[in-house]
């Protein structure tokens, strides 16, 4: 995918202070190159794949949902860090913890933000 190698170039010529401040971005800029590409090879080869039987059919929906949110997490992410925002939470602007994205680098939300998403799902009144 030549677009995460020209993002990559991107974040390592830019004076981004917050992939300086955070030795550890480095890391897990790797980290979600890698899924990236595991994720896009899965989704191709799920897409690619069909055929099947119908119970298939129904598991790899699932398999293609899962990994095209991913794919889109990962690229944003992957977006964030060229941009020098990586590490900020999307909803309040605060910086995530890096324990949540040691856990999972194309995390979005900083914990408390998590925790309301999930008490509260929009929509769900
Ligand atoms: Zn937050």
């Amino acid at each position: 995918m030549p677009i995460t190698h020209g993002i990559n170039r991107h974040a390592r010529d830019d004076r981004s202070t917050a992939l300086r401040g955070h030795p550890e971005h480095e890391r897990l800029l790797q980290r979600l190159e890698t899924s990236y590409e595991v994720h896009t090879r899965q989704l191709a080869r799920l897409t690619i794949g069909g055929g099947g039987a119908p119970d298939e059919a129904d598991t790899r929906d699932h398999l293609v949902d899962a990994s095209r949110r991913a794919v889109a997490d990962i690229a944003a992410a992957l977006r964030h860090m060229a941009e020098g925002n990586y590490g900020r939470c999307e909803r309040c602007g605060k910086p995530i913890p890096v324990e949540l994205l040691e856990a999972r680098p194309e995390t979005r939300d900083c914990g408390p933000c998590q925790g309301a998403a999930l008490a509260d799902p929009p929509g769900s009144t």
